[in-house]
């Protein structure tokens, strides 16, 4: 059987990183050494592989739309040659840029994993091995043939996982929706999970890029006693997007008229406002209290059980898509690529 052939894209981020005397930082050239002394990568019994390194390297934290661009478009630019593809990035944003990605990538049909580490490669205990061994694997095998995330021993949907521990190895979780393969001493794959959603590339026929453009989207977390009068210079001016990250189902404290006068200035004025729940688990249900109805009124919209990292994305995506208000309005609400339980 002819061995399957994966792409390796390093963007940045800590699994590649060197000592430096202000700390970690990347370094280009340096990943490719390590990766050859990895036993494992270069055994028969992995698949081939090659490795395209970005220009520059980043710590995950600059990454903007402009590298989820160059991300899509170098996987679209390979997408025939290789069967899947693995995506080295820095843990702080990865979650934002598989999000991103989900939706970018129309008609996916091949794999796209995610990967980094907490400790690089070059130091003891490197947990980037086995992730992007794992990885590589996941890709080859080509049954989440959709953008995911693998680290330690989860494989999550991208546009459903949250950076959850700074320190720990198991970095992320995905507290809304179940894992799509343990990756123990087997990798065992969900299959209802995968499948749970209509492949995207039916819907699409071939892989089709959505190139994000800049947008004004901003996102306020609710906190008791807020004021929300500091926010008024910034909702006033024209935002594309606002995704408030509310207390629970959806809430919003009562006190203070001004919060629904902004919104529904900001609704007005073409501002998307998105609800989001600041709980890592659960749906915001907007009119389920008093406390948040008033955000229904003004012309607010639920973000479901979508994380925070999702509505921003997702936004971004369809205001670069260039929809009318509405149609934006109407598509934050409904699933498109697995991203939210309607
Ligand atoms: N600051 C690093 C980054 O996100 C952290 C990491 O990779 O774990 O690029």
């Amino acid at each position: 059987m002819e061995k399957k052939k994966i792409l390796i894209i390093h963007t940045g981020g800590t699994i590649g990183m060197v000592r430096t005397e202000n700390g970690y930082a990347p370094k280009s050239g340096a990943i490719i050494k390590e990766l050859l002394q990895i036993r494992d990568l270069n055994s028969p019994d992995m698949p081939e592989w090659d490795l395209i390194e970005f220009e520059p390297l980043l710590d995950s934290t600059n990454v903007r739309y402009e590298q989820w661009n160059s991300m899509a478009d170098t996987i679209a630019s390979y997408y025939d040659k290789y069967d899947g593809f693995v995506v080295l990035h820095g843990t702080d944003t990865l979650a934002y840029s598989a999000s991103a990605l989900s939706f970018m990538l129309e008609g996916l049909d091949k794999p796209v994993v995610f990967t980094g580490a907490q400790i690089p490669l070059c130091e003891l205990r490197s947990d980037g091995r086995d992730n992007l061994i794992t990885s590589i694997m996941i890709a080859a095998d080509g049954i989440i043939r959709e953008v995911s995330l693998c680290f330690g021993d989860s494989v999550l949907r991208g546009n459903r996982a949250i950076k959850y521990s700074a320190d720990g190895m198991v970095a992320f979780t995905s507290p809304n929706c179940s894992k799509l393969a343990d990756a123990g001493i087997t990798i065992d794959y969900y299959h209802s999970s995968i499948s749970e959603y209509v492949k995207d590339s039916l819907h699409f026929g071939s892989l089709n890029v959505v190139r994000l453009t800049e947008s004004r989207i901003a996102v306020i977390k609710i906190v008791p006693g807020i004021q929300f009068e500091i926010f008024e210079p910034i909702m006033c001016e024209e935002l594309d997007g606002l995704v408030l990250e509310s207390f629970g189902k959806g809430n919003i404290p009562s006190y203070d008229p001004a919060l629904s006068r902004l919104i529904s200035e900001a609704s007005r004025c073409g501002t998307i406002v998105v609800v989001c729940t600041q709980c890592p688990a659960g749906t915001v249900s907007l009119g389920t209290y008093e406390a948040g109805s008033a955000l229904v009124r003004a012309g607010a919209i639920s973000g479901g059980n979508m994380t925070t990292e999702a509505a921003i994305t997702k936004l971004t995506y369809l205001l670069s898509k260039g929809l009318s208000k509405d149609e934006i309005r109407r598509l934050m609400q409904n699933d498109l690529r697995g991203e939210l339980t309607e």
